[in-house]
C-alpha cells in the first residue's frame, strides 16, 4: 500500500516516525510544510523540513522535539557577541545542515533535490519532500500587524493575538514533484497531527493541491492535533479560538470537511463521534498522543488499518 503523509513539524514527525517504522521505503511518502521557512545570516531554515528529518534519523532532542540532542550553541552565542540577532535558536551542527541547503540551493538545486541528498547523507530511508519548491512564506496578521511566521512563533512567542493568516507566494507556487506524484499514485492520504492553520493550510493553498487532495482516489485520513480541547504543544488551541472556532477536534475536523474520509480523535474525545459524523467523517477513535515510540508505532498501525466506511 502506497502511502503519503503530510506533516508540519514536531506533531507530524511524531506519527511519521511511527509510519517509517510500519511501512517500507516504498509504500510511504511525506511531504512537509515550508510555510514556516526563513532566512537568517543568509542561510536558509526549513524548521519542519529539519524536525521531519532529525526525526526519522534519530537525532532530534527528546526534550524539544526540534533541534538535534546534545545540540551547543556556540556559533549563535558568538553571532551575538558580533551584534546579530540571536532570538532564532541555531545550534552549532543544525547550523551545518543549513549551510548545505543554502549552498546547494546557490547553486541551483530545488529544495526537493537539497531535501534528498540531506536525507541521503542522514541515512533517512523514507522519502521526504518539502511541499513546493517555490517560495511560500507564512504572514500572520495580529492586533500587533502583519509579522513573518518565525517572529510570531518564536520572537514573540504567540502572544499576538492572531485574525488572519497569509501564506505568501503560495498563489504562484506549484506543488513539488513528490507531493504531486504522489496525490495522483497513493493509495491512502494521511493528514498528520499537525496544526491545521500554520503547517496544513500552507500546502493547500497551493494551487491544485486542494482539488487534487478532495478528488484523491484512496484513503483520506485526518490525524486530531487537538486532545481533550488542548494541544499537545504550540499555539493550535489558541488559532482556533482567536480564528473563531471550537477548541476540540471538532474544531479541527471542521478545516478539513471534503478532505477527509476518516478523522481520527483520541479516546478522550470519544463522546465528539457524533459532532465529526455530522461533518460527513467517519471518527477513528484512538490513543493519539504519542509518549513513546511504541505509541507512534500504534497510532501508525491503526491508521492504516482504517477504511473509510469499516
Ligand atoms: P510544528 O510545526 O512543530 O508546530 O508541528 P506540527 O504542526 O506538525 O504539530 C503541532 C501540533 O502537534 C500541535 O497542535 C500539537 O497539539 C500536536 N501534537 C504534538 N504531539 C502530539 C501527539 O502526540 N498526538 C497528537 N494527536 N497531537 C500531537
Ligand atoms: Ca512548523
Amino acid at each position: 500500500m502506497k502511502v503519503l503523509a503530510l506533516a508540519g513539524g514536531v506533531g507530524g514527525a511524531k506519527l511519521c516516525l511511527g509510519l517509517a517504522r510500519v511501512l517500507g521505503a516504498d509504500d510511504l511518502r511525506i511531504v512537509v510544510n515550508t510555510g514556516d521557512d526563513e532566512e537568517f545570516y543568509g542561510l536558509h531554515v526549513s524548521p519542519d523540513l529539519d524536525t521531519v528529518m532529525y526525526t526519522l534519523a534519530g537525532m532530534s532532542n527528546p526534550d524539544t522535539g526540534w533541534g538535534i540532542a546534545g545540540e551547543s550553541f556556540a556559533t549563535l552565542h558568538s553571532l551575538g557577541r558580533l551584534g546579530m540577532d540571536t532570538w532564532f535558536g541555531l545550534g552549532d551542527q543544525d547550523m551545518a545542515t543549513h549551510i548545505v541547503r543554502s549552498q546547494m540551493l546557490r547553486q541551483g538545486k530545488t529544495l526537493s533535490e537539497v531535501t534528498s541528498r540531506l536525507c541521503l547523507s542522514l541515512d533517512i530511508a523514507h522519502p521526504v519532500a518539502p511541499m513546493t519548491d517555490d517560495r511560500v512564506r507564512t504572514t500572520v496578521v495580529t492586533d500587533r500587524g502583519p509579522m513573518p511566521f518565525q517572529t510570531y512563533f518564536v520572537k514573540m512567542r504567540c502572544e499576538p493575538v492572531v485574525t488572519e493568516l497569509r501564506f505568501e507566494g503560495a498563489q504562484s507556487a506549484a506543488m513539488s514533484p513528490a507531493l504531486r506524484q504522489s496525490l495522483d499514485s497513493s493509495d491512502m492520504l494521511i493528514v498528520c497531527p499537525s496544526n491545521p492553520y500554520l503547517s496544513i493550510a500552507p500546502m493547500l493553498a497551493v494551487p491544485r493541491a486542494r482539488a487534487a487532495i478532495e478528488s484523491f482516489a484512496g484513503v483520506k485520513i485526518a490525524v486530531s492535533p487537538i486532545v481533550g480541547g488542548q494541544a499537545l504543544r504550540g499555539p493550535a488551541a489558541k488559532l482556533l479560538s482567536e480564528l473563531g472556532e471550537d477548541v476540540s477536534c471538532v474544531g479541527v475536523a471542521r478545516q478539513y470537511v471534503g478532505l477527509c474520509d476518516v478523522f481520527v480523535i483520541d479516546q478522550i474525545d470519544a463522546h465528539l463521534s457524533p459532532d465529526i459524523r455530522a461533518l460527513g467523517m467517519r471518527p477513528l477513535v484512538t490513543n493519539t498522543v504519542m509518549e513513546t515510540e511504541a505509541d507512534k508505532i500504534e497510532l501508525a498501525r491503526r491508521i492504516l488499518d482504517a477504511t473509510i466506511d469499516a
